[in-house]
């Protein structure tokens, strides 16, 4: 028996009390494709949403090669020696690998892997972003239903994946190197409007003057290209994930930022944004879908995409003709 089939109390009440069985198998659940599973993913879901939300969502990104995995592990030793549950997710479309190194993965954090209060999952795997964030975040809620104090969702720097992964949590951590290229260049204003810290790794040996550099170029640039807030203005901090040094500051950091955001009202009126778009994104999704799925789309589709193709109609008119459709049935 796979166990799907148990009562739904009987999981909801598993997950709750920590179970890691049922926590793994209700995961499977969530990234199970087939519809039936789906359903009762939801359910079980609503169920446990009252359990979830009292944990920081810290969003980890930065190129291959940068040190996410080697940070991931030191901070996640850090707060389990402060008696934490920390889990680690992972959000990554292409095909889970990223310049031959796959997110989230227990062989790469050694020490966290064995830590029974800790929980790695790697990124689900196929399937496009949003399929992928879909599953993540899903995942994220049953981690903080299971009672884990920290989720940490990693990514690569590169493309969409950050944007959904800031998306999904409170603050969003971007790793850097030094001496990667011209710093300042480097960074784009879209990275600097998504970061509320960035930390220059590798701050170490050799590293370090340069590493002390970058920062205060970024700090420049943040300044220069960042809108002030009232309540949080983004860091620029510098650390060496293997030594575990500046490690403890960059978690000071997210503490700090998650009490001014608390007590401004930001922290809850964001993770009611993100809620609403992830609504609206589920939404869109869902009506793709439902459009390529409908039997009078399928036959007619062809058609009308040569028709535009040769100029006969107009993409407006096409687009309407095809739309219509989802308003009849055979
Ligand atoms: P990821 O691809 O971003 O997950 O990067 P990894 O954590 O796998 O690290 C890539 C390489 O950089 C590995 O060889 C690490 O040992 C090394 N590395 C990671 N953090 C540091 C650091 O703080 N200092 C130094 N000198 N090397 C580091």
């Amino acid at each position: 028996m796979n166990g799907f089939g148990d009562p739904l109390s009987e999981i909801v009440r598993g997950i709750r009390s920590g179970n890691r069985r049922m926590l793994a198998k209700m995961i499977t659940l969530v990234e199970s494709a087939l519809p039936e599973h789906q359903a009762k993913a939801q359910e079980i879901l609503d169920e446990l949403l009252p359990f979830t939300g009292n944990v920081v969502r810290l969003g980890i990104s930065g190129v291959p090669g940068v040190g996410k995995s080697t940070f991931i592990e030191s901070l996640g030793m850090l707060l389990i020696q402060q008696g934490k549950r920390v889990a680690v997710l992972a959000v990554d479309p292409s095909s889970t690998r990223s310049g031959g190194s796959i997110l989230a993965d227990k062989t790469r954090m050694e020490k966290l892997s064995v830590e029974p209060n800790a929980f790695i999952r790697p990124s689900p795997s196929g399937g496009t972003l949003g399929g992928v964030a879909r599953k993540t975040r899903e995942t994220m809620l049953i981690c903080e239903a299971a009672g884990f104090d920290v989720i940490i969702v990693e990514t690569v720097g590169v493309g969409q994946s950050e944007v959904a992964v800031a998306s999904m949590v409170d603050f969003f951590l971007v790793l850097m190197l030094a001496g990667a290229g011209d710093e300042i260049q480097g960074i784009k204003k879209g990275i600097l409007e998504m970061a509320d810290a960035i930390a220059i790794n590798k701050a170490d040996g050799d590293n370090l003057e340069r590493a002390d550099l970058a920062r205060k170029d970024y700090q420049n640039a943040l300044r220069l290209l960042m809108p002030s807030s009232a309540v949080w203005q983004p860091s620029v901090l510098t650390c060496s994930a293997i030594e575990m040094k500046g490690i403890d500051t960059i978690w000071e950091t997210v503490l700090d930022h998650r009490a001014k955001m608390m007590a401004s009202g930001l922290l809850m009126q964001n993770r009611k944004k993100q809620a609403v778009a992830w609504l609206w994104s589920l939404i869109e999704e869902g009506l793709k879908e439902r459009f390529h799925r409908h039997p009078l789309v399928q036959e007619s589709l062809k058609a009308c995409l040569a028709e535009v193709e040769s100029g006969k109609t107009t993409p407006a008119a096409a687009a309407t003709r095809l739309l219509d459709l989802l308003d009849r049935s055979r």
